[in-house]
Protein backbone atom coordinates (compact mmCIF):
# COMPACT_ATOMS: atom_id res chain seq x y z
CA UNK A 1 0.00 0.00 0.00
CA UNK A 2 2.60 2.38 1.07
CA UNK A 3 4.62 1.31 -2.12
CA UNK A 4 1.04 2.32 -4.48
CA UNK A 5 0.90 5.44 -2.48
CA UNK A 6 4.89 6.46 -3.40
CA UNK A 7 4.59 5.51 -7.26
CA UNK A 8 1.06 7.61 -7.02
CA UNK A 9 2.78 10.54 -5.48
CA UNK A 10 5.98 10.63 -7.72
CA UNK A 11 3.61 10.23 -10.88
CA UNK A 12 1.94 13.00 -9.08
CA UNK A 13 5.38 14.78 -9.04
CA UNK A 14 6.30 14.11 -12.29
CA UNK A 15 3.43 15.68 -13.71
CA UNK A 16 3.21 18.68 -11.77
CA UNK A 17 6.93 19.05 -12.98
CA UNK A 18 5.77 18.64 -16.58
CA UNK A 19 2.91 20.97 -16.21
CA UNK A 20 5.36 23.24 -14.30
CA UNK A 21 7.34 23.71 -17.91
CA UNK A 22 4.24 24.13 -20.07
CA UNK A 23 3.17 26.90 -17.44
CA UNK A 24 6.44 28.42 -17.38
CA UNK A 25 6.90 28.57 -20.99
CA UNK A 26 3.49 30.34 -21.27
CA UNK A 27 5.23 33.36 -19.11
CA UNK A 28 5.62 36.67 -20.43
CA UNK A 29 9.40 38.21 -20.35
CA UNK A 30 11.04 35.66 -22.63
CA UNK A 31 13.78 36.65 -24.50
CA UNK A 32 14.31 33.18 -25.89
CA UNK A 33 12.65 30.05 -27.04
CA UNK A 34 13.75 26.97 -28.86
CA UNK A 35 13.00 23.62 -28.77
CA UNK A 36 15.61 22.42 -26.35
CA UNK A 37 15.36 26.06 -23.89
CA UNK A 38 13.81 29.34 -22.98
CA UNK A 39 15.18 31.67 -21.28
CA UNK A 40 12.97 34.43 -19.32
CA UNK A 41 13.90 37.49 -17.63
CA UNK A 42 14.38 37.84 -13.76
CA UNK A 43 15.51 41.02 -13.70
CA UNK A 44 17.55 43.69 -16.43
CA UNK A 45 20.44 42.07 -15.76
CA UNK A 46 19.77 38.22 -14.97
CA UNK A 47 18.46 35.35 -16.92
CA UNK A 48 17.37 31.93 -15.95
CA UNK A 49 16.77 29.08 -19.04
CA UNK A 50 14.98 26.13 -18.62
CA UNK A 51 15.92 22.90 -20.21
CA UNK A 52 13.24 20.11 -20.87
CA UNK A 53 15.59 17.33 -20.70
CA UNK A 54 15.68 16.99 -16.60
CA UNK A 55 12.93 18.23 -14.58
CA UNK A 56 13.03 21.73 -15.81
CA UNK A 57 16.80 21.72 -15.58
CA UNK A 58 17.54 25.78 -14.74
CA UNK A 59 20.71 27.85 -15.91
CA UNK A 60 20.95 31.45 -14.95
CA UNK A 61 22.76 34.16 -17.16
CA UNK A 62 24.18 36.73 -15.13
CA UNK A 63 25.37 40.36 -16.22
CA UNK A 64 27.54 42.66 -15.04
CA UNK A 65 29.10 46.11 -16.92
CA UNK A 66 32.00 43.79 -18.25
CA UNK A 67 31.68 40.75 -18.18
CA UNK A 68 28.48 38.11 -17.95
CA UNK A 69 28.88 34.38 -16.68
CA UNK A 70 26.90 32.18 -17.68
CA UNK A 71 25.51 29.59 -14.47
CA UNK A 72 25.34 25.70 -15.52
CA UNK A 73 25.07 24.89 -18.95
CA UNK A 74 22.00 22.35 -18.72
CA UNK A 75 21.95 18.92 -20.17
CA UNK A 76 22.49 19.27 -23.89
CA UNK A 77 21.15 22.70 -25.51
CA UNK A 78 22.43 23.13 -29.15
CA UNK A 79 24.53 26.14 -29.36
CA UNK A 80 24.10 27.15 -26.21
CA UNK A 81 27.14 29.90 -26.81
CA UNK A 82 25.13 31.10 -28.99
CA UNK A 83 22.28 31.29 -27.63
CA UNK A 84 23.07 33.42 -24.42
CA UNK A 85 25.26 35.69 -27.02
CA UNK A 86 21.66 36.79 -28.63
CA UNK A 87 20.72 37.87 -24.65
CA UNK A 88 24.00 39.81 -23.56
CA UNK A 89 26.49 41.54 -25.40
CA UNK A 90 28.87 40.75 -22.93
CA UNK A 91 31.47 38.04 -22.91
CA UNK A 92 30.26 35.17 -21.08
CA UNK A 93 32.20 32.50 -18.98
CA UNK A 94 30.93 28.92 -17.89
CA UNK A 95 30.79 28.37 -14.49
CA UNK A 96 29.47 24.85 -12.69
CA UNK A 97 27.12 24.22 -9.35
CA UNK A 98 28.26 20.99 -9.46
CA UNK A 99 29.23 18.40 -12.12
CA UNK A 100 26.04 16.91 -12.95
CA UNK A 101 25.25 15.91 -16.35
CA UNK A 102 21.98 18.04 -16.33
CA UNK A 103 24.60 21.24 -15.48
CA UNK A 104 27.64 20.13 -16.89
CA UNK A 105 26.15 18.41 -19.85
CA UNK A 106 27.26 18.14 -23.76
CA UNK A 107 26.09 21.47 -23.98
CA UNK A 108 29.62 22.43 -21.68
CA UNK A 109 31.42 21.54 -25.23
CA UNK A 110 29.84 25.19 -26.77
CA UNK A 111 31.87 26.73 -24.26
CA UNK A 112 36.21 26.49 -24.14
CA UNK A 113 36.58 27.02 -20.74
CA UNK A 114 34.71 26.04 -17.59
CA UNK A 115 35.16 26.73 -14.03
CA UNK A 116 33.95 24.21 -11.32
CA UNK A 117 34.61 23.49 -7.54
CA UNK A 118 37.76 21.08 -7.14
CA UNK A 119 36.08 18.67 -5.00
CA UNK A 120 33.77 17.39 -8.03
CA UNK A 121 37.15 16.83 -9.94
CA UNK A 122 35.93 13.18 -8.80
CA UNK A 123 32.84 13.40 -11.00
CA UNK A 124 34.78 14.27 -14.76
CA UNK A 125 35.64 10.97 -15.72
CA UNK A 126 31.49 10.23 -15.03
CA UNK A 127 29.81 13.20 -16.79
CA UNK A 128 33.02 15.41 -18.57
CA UNK A 129 34.64 12.55 -19.77
CA UNK A 130 34.77 13.95 -23.57
CA UNK A 131 35.19 17.42 -22.23
CA UNK A 132 37.87 19.16 -24.94
CA UNK A 133 37.78 22.63 -23.08
CA UNK A 134 39.98 23.60 -19.97
CA UNK A 135 38.90 23.12 -16.53
CA UNK A 136 39.55 25.32 -14.04
CA UNK A 137 38.83 26.09 -10.09
CA UNK A 138 37.15 28.02 -8.08
CA UNK A 139 37.84 29.14 -4.78
CA UNK A 140 35.73 29.29 -1.76
CA UNK A 141 35.02 32.74 -0.76
CA UNK A 142 36.57 34.36 -4.06
CA UNK A 143 34.68 37.00 -5.45
CA UNK A 144 33.27 37.17 -9.27
CA UNK A 145 34.03 40.90 -10.57
CA UNK A 146 31.46 41.14 -13.21
CA UNK A 147 31.96 44.93 -13.03
CA UNK A 148 29.97 46.80 -10.90
CA UNK A 149 28.20 43.49 -9.86
CA UNK A 150 30.03 41.04 -7.29
CA UNK A 151 29.51 37.47 -6.86
CA UNK A 152 30.85 35.35 -4.30
CA UNK A 153 31.92 31.38 -4.63
CA UNK A 154 30.06 29.81 -1.66
CA UNK A 155 31.19 25.96 -1.49
CA UNK A 156 28.31 23.83 -0.54
CA UNK A 157 28.82 20.27 0.18
CA UNK A 158 26.38 17.34 0.60
CA UNK A 159 24.25 16.64 -3.24
CA UNK A 160 28.18 15.88 -4.54
CA UNK A 161 30.74 16.89 -2.94
CA UNK A 162 31.96 19.91 -4.44
CA UNK A 163 28.42 21.66 -4.62
CA UNK A 164 28.74 25.45 -5.09
CA UNK A 165 26.35 28.70 -4.60
CA UNK A 166 26.85 31.91 -6.29
CA UNK A 167 25.51 34.85 -3.74
CA UNK A 168 24.89 38.39 -5.66
CA UNK A 169 24.93 40.20 -2.02
CA UNK A 170 23.78 43.63 -3.87
CA UNK A 171 20.72 41.88 -5.29
CA UNK A 172 19.63 40.28 -2.45
CA UNK A 173 19.84 36.73 -3.75
CA UNK A 174 21.78 34.05 -4.62
CA UNK A 175 22.49 30.77 -7.00
CA UNK A 176 22.79 27.38 -5.39
CA UNK A 177 22.35 24.56 -8.26
CA UNK A 178 21.22 21.28 -6.50
CA UNK A 179 22.98 22.22 -3.29
CA UNK A 180 19.35 21.89 -1.17
CA UNK A 181 17.61 20.06 -3.58
CA UNK A 182 14.60 22.46 -5.64
CA UNK A 183 12.78 19.97 -3.01
CA UNK A 184 14.44 16.80 -3.56
CA UNK A 185 17.58 16.62 -2.13
CA UNK A 186 19.39 14.16 -3.85
CA UNK A 187 22.03 13.69 -0.82
CA UNK A 188 25.67 12.29 -1.74
CA UNK A 189 27.82 13.07 1.14
CA UNK A 190 27.34 12.64 4.65
CA UNK A 191 24.52 14.30 7.01
CA UNK A 192 27.31 15.95 8.85
CA UNK A 193 29.02 17.70 6.24
CA UNK A 194 25.42 19.01 4.91
CA UNK A 195 24.04 19.93 8.50
CA UNK A 196 27.76 22.34 8.45
CA UNK A 197 26.71 23.52 5.10
CA UNK A 198 23.54 24.28 6.16
CA UNK A 199 24.70 26.34 9.24
CA UNK A 200 27.41 28.20 6.91
CA UNK A 201 24.84 29.35 3.89
CA UNK A 202 22.11 30.56 6.46
CA UNK A 203 24.56 32.43 8.74
CA UNK A 204 25.58 34.15 5.32
CA UNK A 205 21.95 34.76 3.93
CA UNK A 206 20.96 36.06 7.16
CA UNK A 207 24.30 38.47 7.92
CA UNK A 208 24.22 40.13 3.67
CA UNK A 209 20.30 39.72 3.57
CA UNK A 210 19.77 37.36 0.98
CA UNK A 211 16.01 36.61 0.98
CA UNK A 212 16.50 33.23 -1.50
CA UNK A 213 18.81 30.89 -3.51
CA UNK A 214 17.67 30.42 -7.63
CA UNK A 215 17.72 26.31 -7.54
CA UNK A 216 19.01 24.38 -9.80
CA UNK A 217 15.31 22.98 -11.14
CA UNK A 218 13.57 26.52 -10.95
CA UNK A 219 9.44 25.91 -11.33
CA UNK A 220 8.58 29.42 -10.05
CA UNK A 221 7.89 28.42 -6.39
CA UNK A 222 10.50 26.55 -4.99
CA UNK A 223 13.68 29.01 -3.91
CA UNK A 224 15.88 27.99 -1.75
CA UNK A 225 14.83 30.07 1.61
CA UNK A 226 16.56 30.78 5.30
CA UNK A 227 13.62 28.85 6.58
CA UNK A 228 14.19 26.24 4.45
CA UNK A 229 17.69 25.59 4.16
CA UNK A 230 17.19 25.76 8.36
CA UNK A 231 14.31 22.88 8.24
CA UNK A 232 16.34 20.65 6.30
CA UNK A 233 18.90 21.14 8.78
CA UNK A 234 17.00 20.49 11.96
CA UNK A 235 15.73 17.92 10.06
CA UNK A 236 19.19 16.08 8.83
CA UNK A 237 20.19 16.24 12.71
CA UNK A 238 16.94 14.44 13.93
CA UNK A 239 17.87 11.66 11.07
CA UNK A 240 21.74 11.46 11.92
CA UNK A 241 20.73 11.34 15.75
CA UNK A 242 17.87 8.52 15.06
CA UNK A 243 15.26 11.02 16.23
CA UNK A 244 13.43 10.50 12.81
CA UNK A 245 13.87 7.31 10.92
CA UNK A 246 14.12 6.93 7.73
CA UNK A 247 12.29 4.55 5.03
CA UNK A 248 12.60 2.89 1.78
CA UNK A 249 13.63 5.42 -1.06
CA UNK A 250 11.87 2.64 -3.73
CA UNK A 251 11.38 4.60 -6.64
CA UNK A 252 13.21 6.93 -9.43
CA UNK A 253 16.63 6.30 -6.34
CA UNK A 254 19.34 7.93 -8.41
CA UNK A 255 20.86 4.75 -6.92
CA UNK A 256 20.31 6.24 -3.27
CA UNK A 257 18.55 3.54 -0.57
CA UNK A 258 17.04 5.77 1.83
CA UNK A 259 14.57 9.04 2.51
CA UNK A 260 13.36 11.36 4.80
CA UNK A 261 10.36 13.41 4.36
CA UNK A 262 10.26 17.45 5.41
CA UNK A 263 7.40 19.66 4.72
CA UNK A 264 7.24 19.41 1.16
CA UNK A 265 10.45 18.59 0.28
CA UNK A 266 12.28 14.97 0.64
CA UNK A 267 16.15 14.11 1.43
CA UNK A 268 16.78 10.53 -0.35
CA UNK A 269 20.36 9.14 0.67
CA UNK A 270 22.44 6.22 1.05
CA UNK A 271 23.45 4.68 4.67
CA UNK A 272 27.14 5.88 4.29
CA UNK A 273 25.42 9.33 5.34
CA UNK A 274 24.48 8.44 8.61
CA UNK A 275 28.28 7.71 9.77
ZN1 LIG B 1 22.76 17.44 -9.45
Amino acid sequence: MKRLILVFSLLLLSESLLCTYASLRNEGDIVFRNEDVFFRKIDNHTWVGSGNKMFNESLYLVEGNERAILIDAGTDIKNLDKIVSSITSKPVTLIATHVHSDHTGPSINCFSEIWINPNDTVLIPFVMGNYKGKVNYLKNGEILDLGGRKIEVVYNPGHTPGSTSFIDKKAGYGFSGDAFGSSLLLLTVDFSTFIDTCEKITAKMEAQGIKYLYPGHYNNNNEETIEKIREMQQLSKKVLSGEIESKPNTDNNFGLRLAVDGDGYRIIFNDSALK
